[in-house]
């Protein structure tokens, strides 16, 4: 690994760190914390590294007053899984919100999967 590619992972790690325990942080607050703990990334890398996770779906996005934070997928969270080839897809904040509102008023709680197929499933279907 190149001084590159550690650099890259150190910032994954920093990123990850902040936003453990959080309910959901714009890449600007992410990258003001890292700043005050002495980090020297800037907010290009930030941003970069929560697409990233957010691809990895290891985090995803979530309404943060007027802007979009983001948040760590945890076992509390939904996810959506493919019952014939076993994938996951981390359900939006906004729809595990609206989920567990509507499971509520049943009576229910909701689990922490939702079955489906998924794309290539059903294309091969
Ligand atoms: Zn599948």
């Amino acid at each position: 690994m190149g001084a590159r590619g550690f650099r890259r992972t150190a910032a994954s790690r920093a990123v990850l760190a902040v936003l453990q325990g959080s309910r959901g942080m714009t890449a600007r607050a992410i990258h003001d914390r890292l700043i005050a703990t002495g980090e020297t990334c800037d907010i290009v890398t930030v941003h970069r590294v929560l697409r990233r996770l957010s691809a990895a779906g290891v985090a995803y996005p979530v309404p943060c007053g007027s802007s979009v934070g983001y948040r760590l997928a945890g076992p509390q969270d939904p996810v959506l899984q493919c019952v014939r080839c076993g994938v996951t897809t981390p359900l939006s904040g906004a729809v595990t919100t609206a989920l567990a509102r509507e499971a509520d008023q049943a009576g229910f709680t909701v689990g922490p999967v939702v079955t489906g197929h998924c794309p290539d499933c059903r294309r091969r279907a």
